[in-house]
């Protein structure tokens, strides 16, 4: 029986709610049935218990504060999430650790990126006193500044760097730390363009266990699902795709990406 991973995606996200049950079904008729849930703020942590629940053994839950939501977050809220990160993460080691990262995106104001910067540090501190569950890292226009902090604590990593958009010599940079890329198909789906470019040449470098691939659906739909929420049977796509670059059997990829995305996360 196949029985793929998606290394990544937000299931438990609220616009899911309505095509939740309908999406698992179609999912597991292609195979697809386990997922990893990206964290993004303290709500979106209960979501993950709850869907959890009710689904027994197809998620793995994550904990930590999306850079996104550090960004919007006031001052107050953002204070009390982190004491509840501390307390849960204390107490408990079932969960991934993240989503945690820097992004900075032009549209991230200055004062938003020091925000960032402060909480990435100070979740980096928390994991690095207890170094339990994966790392799930969110990093856009931050890899050299996320590397040059990863680098200092000199122990082996284990988890994965989400939606990868950074090239080789980072990648390659990652992966001696321990890390793994997980690709999304946003960029990859596309044709033409500067990071599809880079996303190739890098992609088909790689070692085939040097990285998994992800939907993180509802986001990044791939081009012939533009405008609509992202689907799980967009990970076959990508497959196909990644398959197509490297010359390799698209369903050797997704075994040999759901096989490491188990082992990290399950
Ligand atoms: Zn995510």
């Amino acid at each position: 029986m196949k029985s793929y991973v998606d290394a990544h995606c937000h299931f438990q996200d609220p616009r899911v709610d309505d095509a939740r049950e309908a999406w698992l079904k179609a999912a597991a008729d292609q195979g697809i049935r386990q997922f990893v849930f990206g964290a993004y703020g303290p709500d979106d942590w209960e979501f993950q218990q709850v869907i959890s629940d009710r689904y027994p053994g197809v998620f793995a839950q994550s904990r930590g504060l999306h850079p996104w939501w550090v960004s919007q977050a006031s001052d107050d809220e953002a204070k009390r999430a982190f004491e509840k990160l501390e307390q849960e993460w204390k107490a408990d080691h079932r969960f991934a650790f993240g989503e945690l990262g820097l992004d900075f995106l032009s549209r991230f104001s200055a004062d938003e990126r020091t925000r960032q910067v402060q909480f990435f540090e100070a979740q980096w501190a928390l994991y690095q006193k207890y170094p339990r569950g994966s790392l799930i890292l969110h990093v856009v226009d931050a890899h050299d500044e996320i590397l040059e902090r990863l680098t200092k604590t000199g122990v082996p990593l284990r988890g994965i760097v989400h939606s990868f958009s950074g090239n080789l010599e980072q990648a390659r940079a990652y992966r001696s730390l321990g890390l793994h890329l997980s690709i999304s198909g946003g960029i990859a789906s596309r044709k033409t363009g500067k990071a599809f470019r880079k996303l190739k040449e890098t992609v088909v470098s790689l070692k085939p266990s040097d990285f998994v691939l992800e939907t993180d659906l509802p986001d990044q739909p791939p081009e012939d699902l533009k405008g609509e929420l992202n689907r799980p049977e967009s990970l076959i796509r990508l497959a196909e795709r990644i398959g197509e670059w490297r010359g390799e059997d698209p369903q050797l990829v997704l075994e040999r990406s759901s096989q490491i995305a188990r082992e990290l996360f399950f």
